[in-house]
């Protein structure tokens, strides 16, 4: 019989009283591997509760201590970072590869965090009238939530809590209700690294759990990822209960080929940004813009690098793109190829037709040629492997037509050109800017930066905006007489 999984309030697992239930699924297999509570406002504020009653004394924990607890982290997940891919992979079906890439870009944060000491000072002016000087002290907020999607189990909720916790804040997660198997871990991984309890807190469940945290009067700021709809819902009601807020969204990223770009290296990387993981990544390249007379070179690779992609379990070493998350999302992707076909776009690779593991959620990689911009397919996230080539004579169209998009995540460039990288780095709407690379995802270091309905707020998550959004900031003014 599958798991029942648990919260983890104060440093303990607890039992959840949920009456609803949802199924974790290993998404290769359809096998069930969890059974998760879909509780309410009850466990939030056991959690949020918690989670107080940790904070004064967390808060005033020598800051090179609480360093040191991310220091520790660092080498736990080091050490257990197999095992993590291993349960990304078995809950959400990417490749393990892929699984292992996503828990490194995980520890990056928490090397980030381990600077806290640097990263945390204050500012001083002395003298700024006579006797008087004026100093700046960051302080953390109180508790804060994060509530995550299911598409990055690990990396996801390490984009939170590290930044988090080491300013001295408290933490409530409500992972992914699809994905929830590797937060838990995580946060056993967290208490194993020596963090006093209820510092961080998790919580199960779906939207009530979520309304919750934002409704809370005893939560401070919260941190969010997730699809377009639920960021902007996330946003405006946690803000008009006077929290402060990062709400990260959906995408819809464009990729442009220029003709001087080097074809073979161009294709690799669109295959890897638009199949990677299925699609299921809000950085995954959705369009490309093919200018002037490399659009039939550029389709025709992309056909033949398509057709021969290996789908299958995401554990067998040779297989390049695994399933997609559940049955009904699978519906929706292959609905997508419906509505492209009837908008007459030219189908080039069917992702609905090949042989794959008949139980899992799988769906091939998908190709359409001739796609134009009011077109469906063009404009809404599908969030699989379907990916629109569009073909335009210029670049200076191409970057008008990747801007009527409402998103502005990621956008990538192809090209041997300088003058045309320049260009396109300063007139293309969007966040965060490639050049040759297929996924351009910020390192920890830099703010994961989305523009536009990618993200609703002011500061991002990661880099020195993840510490900004987490503190608050005291300026102090001091007079001393001298006689
Ligand atoms: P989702 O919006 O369905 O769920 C995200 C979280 O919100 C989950 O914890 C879920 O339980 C909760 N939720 C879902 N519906 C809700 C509702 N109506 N009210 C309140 N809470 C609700 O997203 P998902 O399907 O888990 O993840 C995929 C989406 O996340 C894609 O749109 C992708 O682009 C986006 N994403 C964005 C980024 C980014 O950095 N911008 C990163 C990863 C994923």
């Amino acid at each position: 019989m599958a798991e029942r999984l648990q919260h983890s309030i104060g440093g303990q697992p607890t039992p959840a009283q949920a009456t609803e239930w949802d199924v974790v699924y290993n998404p290769a297999t359809a096998e069930v591997i969890g059974e998760v509570p879909i509780d309410d406002e009850g466990a939030v504020d056991r959690a949020v509760t918690a989670a107080h009653a940790a904070f004064a004394s967390w808060a005033q924990t020598p800051i090179l201590e609480r360093a040191r607890v991310m220091f520790r982290y660092r080498e736990l997940l080091w050490t257990h970072r197999e095992e993590l891919a291993a349960l990304v992979t078995r809950e959400h079906g990417k490749i393990l590869s892929d699984a292992l890439g996503e828990v490194g870009r995980g520890i990056e944060v928490v090397e980030l965090a381990a600077g806290a000491p640097s990263l945390l000072k204050g500012e001083v002016l002395q003298e700024v009238a006579h006797g008087v000087d004026a100093m700046m002290l960051r302080v953390p907020l109180g508790v804060v939530a994060g509530i995550t999607p299911f598409n990055f189990p690990a990396m996801i909720p390490l984009w939170m809590i590290p930044p988090a916790i080491v300013s001295g804040n408290t933490f409530v997660l409500k992972p992914s209700e699809r994905t929830p198997l590797t937060s838990l871990r995580l946060l056993e991984l967290l208490y194993a690294a020596g963090l006093p309890p209820g510092v961080i807190n998790l919580v199960h469940g779906g939207r009530v759990v979520v309304d919750a945290l934002l409704q809370h009067r005893g939560i401070r700021a919260i941190s969010f990822v997730g699809s377009q709809p639920v960021a902007e819902h996330v946003y405006r009601t946690a803000a008009a209960t006077g929290k402060r807020v990062q709400a990260l969204g959906g995408a819809k990223n464009f990729h442009v080929v220029m003709p001087d770009a080097d074809l073979a290296r161009t294709v690799e990387a669109l295959v890897a940004s638009a199949y990677g993981s299925a699609g299921e990544r809000c950085l995954a390249g959705s369009v490309v813009v093919a200018v002037g007379d490399i659009a039939d070179r550029l389709v025709e690779a992309m056909r033949s690098k398509a057709e021969l992609l290996r789908v299958g379990s995401g554990t067998m070493p040779e297989t390049e793109m695994g399933p997609l998350i559940r049955p009904v999302h699978r519906q929706r992707v292959a609905s997508y190829i419906d509505r492209g076909i009837e908008e007459g776009a030219t189908l080039v690779v069917d992702g609905r037709k090949g042989s794959y593991p008949s139980l899992g959620f799988f769906l091939g990689p998908t190709l359409f040629d001739h796609v134009s911009p009011e077109m469906a397919i063009a404009r809404e996230e599908i969030f699989g492997p379907v990916l629109s080539i569009m073909r335009h004579p210029d670049l200076a169209t191409a970057v008008a037509v990747a801007n009527q998009s409402d998103f502005g995540n990621t956008a990538t460039i192809y090209t041997n050109s300088g003058a045309a990288a320049r260009y396109f780095r300063d007139h293309i709407q969007a966040g965060m800017v490639g050049v040759n690379i297929g996924v351009p995802a910020p390192v920890a270091w830099f703010p994961f930066s989305g523009w536009k309905h990618s993200f609703y707020g002011d500061l991002h998550a990661t880099g020195t905006d993840a510490f900004m959004f987490y503190t608050e900031r005291r300026v102090m003014t001091t007079r001393w007489w001298s006689e």
